[in-house]
């Protein structure tokens, strides 16, 4: 038992496998969206090559994670041309269009995407549920039957056992907050990051989640920061930060290349949002990388 006066629930996502049958641990397809599945797809992309053959990389309906999907599907082109094998790749997401990321996409993303998967010659199937992944091959919702010899998919997110145990959580075990990272139920409890409940503004055909990635997280851990620093010197907590007008800033690798992802706001209406494609993108992520690990490792937090 451990007593406190304030708590930040930041306890992040685990992967919803029963969203269709066949994923998940010793399921058809890879998943390396938990640190064993992506050794296993490690793995498994060793054992490939030895035996290439279609490849499909793909976001499940409901999925959020959607940059990790894009990003997985560009690097195995990019690593099947470095090995010189010519096999089919195949992107399939229940986003409605090319670049919507489930924040609504950004202006000329569609064209940007479509772009890439054009030249990496991957044959993009968007705005579609799966039904089911059996041994070899993906059966989507529209009847369409697709072939592989290696798959990696992305399913939903729920929150942790933990909050579901704590009855804290919404169906799906995410927490719903106010602007402040409160929880609705109790002024000194917050929920940051992946944990915190985030709506869509917004209906699609197949679900499509918002995605809560690192510099919103780590912004809304900021703003309950110093809202519980406003408590203990007995102050309101004001600092609000809807998690929809938080900035967009991310970057999408791909292979060699990649794509700086700006915007003013996470979520539409925005003023302004832009999308650099380059090398440099591919760069800076690297860079990212090391500077963050660097700055975890070293606890900087004021760093930004
Ligand atoms: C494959 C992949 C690629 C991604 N790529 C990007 C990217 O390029 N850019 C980007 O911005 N974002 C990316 N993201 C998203 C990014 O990882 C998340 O936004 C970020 O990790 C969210 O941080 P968090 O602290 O909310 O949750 P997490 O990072 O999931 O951390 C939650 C922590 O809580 C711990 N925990 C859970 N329950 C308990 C408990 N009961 N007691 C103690 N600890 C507990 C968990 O073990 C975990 O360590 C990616 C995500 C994935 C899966």
């Amino acid at each position: 038992m451990c007593a406190y006066d304030y708590l930040v629930i930041a306890t992040g996502y685990l992967n919803d496998f029963d969203v269709i049958p066949g994923i998940g641990p010793g399921g058809n397809a890879y998943s390396i969206t938990s640190l064993k599945g992506a050794v296993d797809a490690a793995v498994g992309w060793a054992r490939f090559l030895n035996d290439p053959g279609p490849v499909i990389v793909g976001a499940t309906q409901g999925a959020a994670c959607f940059g990790a999907a894009y990003e997985f599907a560009f690097n195995v082109a990019y690593h099947l041309k470095k090995q010189k094998l010519r096999v089919p790749v195949a992107y399939v997401s229940a986003e409605p269009f090319p670049g919507d990321f489930g924040i609504g996409g950004l202006p000329g993303g569609e064209k940007l995407l479509a772009m890439f998967f054009k030249r990496q010659k991957i044959d993009a199937i968007w705005d579609v549920a799966m039904e089911e992944i059996v041994p070899g091959e993906m059966r989507l919702m529209d009847g369409r039957k697709l072939p592989f010899k290696y798959a990696m998919v992305v399913p939903p997110f729920i929150g942790a056992e933990v909050v579901k145990a704590s009855g804290l959580g919404n169906p799906r075990g995410f927490i719903d907050v106010k602007d402040t990272y409160q929880t609705l139920a109790y002024p000194n409890f917050y929920a940051a990051g992946i944990a915190a409940a985030v709506n869509a503004p917004w209906q699609t055909a197949n679900a499509v989640g918002v995605p809560k990635t690192g510099f919103p997280a780590e912004t809304m851990a900021h703003v309950a920061a110093e809202n519980i620093a406003s408590q203990i010197r007995g102050d309101e907590p004001t600092k609000e930060d809807n998690f929809g007008d938080i900035p967009a800033v991310c970057i999408m690798d791909a292979g060699n290349n990649g794509v700086v992802i700006l915007a003013d706001k996470m979520l539409p209406p925005r003023k302004h949002g832009v999308m650099i494609p380059g090398p440099q993108s591919h760069a800076a992520k690297i860079a990212f990388e090391k500077y963050f690990l660097w700055k975890a490792r070293h606890g900087y937090v004021k760093l930004p």
